[in-house]
């Protein structure tokens, strides 16, 4: 046992690597890891592994731990010592972790042995290079915005009578397409983008092919009880107040009124309810957090009054394969919400804000990734 180690240790030291490249099996460039001597070992800057894997690193400095996600997976270094602790396993590098300078440093021993080791289904060390499976790339490209309602399906109906749901939700999709493209590197595409029927399960089905990494829904209320306003923000659940329950039956109507009533709620029933639950219940997480975003900077920019992220089980969320939220932008119903809702400075307020909400978790999501 002690012999081997010591050979381990000699060859280490025998072998000076220099600045190490790695190639990607895919058409992106290689990159170059820069190594430096330290104590006659070599060694790199930690953070070189955010550039050439999108490794996401953070130190832990209670635990004295340094936690590396590399595809998708978590490796623990633990300071002032030579072991990488993954999964139930510990590997020992030979040499300790160095810290200097606010950066953390790993033997190159790491790079040409243990990386490869831990992933070789993905990453070999082949005549001084590593190649690798290009790094994966989760962030957030494709926006689905998904204007509720639409053709023979007004949704809310104004107070006045003269305003419907499914034309101002067109209208703010559309503003904030605008604002998403031109502001964030996105691309960001409409369930509807004229006034068209479309089915609650198309409009999944449709985020779900092209690959969407958001779905956002765009809906106003409305309440028996006029005075009733605000804006609130929904994720899919299953669990709900009686009032989350009012307004998910609005909002399914569609199904029952326009679908095929009662097979048609049948069939979104018993199979869709199963695909939700999958597809959804790994982003719930993500959906609250971005219904949060949404609902918090919807209210600041619009002194509306704060009806809170909510739980709901909508059609229209379940069976999307990506984090989703339904925005309720205020009550047509209100006689005051209504005239607001329909001017163009407040649209923009909503839409301005909305922008917000989505940018800084899209800023966040992109950093976890
Ligand atoms: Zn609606």
């Amino acid at each position: 046992m002690k012999k081997s180690f010591l050979f381990i240790m000699l060859v280490v030291f025998s072998i000076a690597f220099g600045d190490i490249t790695v190639e990607y099996k895919s058409s992106l460039a290689p990159e170059v890891i820069k190594t430096i001597e330290i104590d006659s070992t070599e060694y790199f800057n930690v953070f070189e592994l955010n550039k050439t894997f999108k490794a996401n690193i953070s130190d832990d400095l209670l635990d004295q731990r340094l936690n590396v996600n590399i595809y998708g997976k978590q490796l623990i270094f633990l300071m002032d010592s030579s072991l990488l602790q993954y999964g139930s396993n510990y590997h020992n590098m030979t040499h300790n972790i160095i810290q200097q300078d606010g950066k953390y440093f790993l033997p190159v021993v790491f790079l040409t042995d243990l990386l490869p080791q831990i992933f070789s289904n993905i990453m070999s060390w082949e005549k001084n290079k590593l190649v690798a499976r290009a790094p994966l790339d989760n962030s957030i490209k494709r926006i689905v915005l998904d204007p509720g309602h639409g053709g023979k399906d007004p949704g809310a109906v104004g107070y006045s009578k003269k305003n419907f749901e499914k034309d101002i939700v067109l209208e703010l999709a559309l503003k904030l397409k605008k604002k998403l493209e031109e502001q964030l590197d996105v691309i960001v595409l409409l369930s509807r983008d004229k006034d068209e029927f479309v089915s609650l399960q198309q409009r999944t089905k449709f985020a779900n092919e092209n690959n969407a990494d958001l779905f956002i829904s765009l809906h106003c209320n409305a309440h028996r009880k006029s005075k009733i306003d605000g804006i609130e923000v929904y994720y899919l659940s299953t669990a709900k107040t009686d009032e989350a329950r009012a307004v998910e039956a609005m909002e399914n109507q569609v199904v029952y009124e326009y679908e095929g009533g009662r097979e048609a709620v049948k069939k979104y029933d018993d199979l869709a309810f199963i695909l939700a639950d999958m597809a959804q219940s790994e982003h719930l997480e993500e959906s609250y957090k971005l219904g949060a975003n949404l609902q918090t900077s919807l209210v600041n920019a619009t002194n509306a009054y704060d009806r809170g992220v909510k739980q709901a089980n909508f059609y229209v969320l379940r069976g999307a394969f990506m984090p989703a939220v339904l925005i309720e932008f205020g009550f047509l119903s209100n006689k005051d919400e209504e005239k607001k809702l329909i001017k163009s400075s407040y649209q923009d307020k909503l839409i301005d804000s909305a922008f917000i909400g989505i940018r800084d978790f899209k800023m966040k999501y992109d950093q976890m990734q």
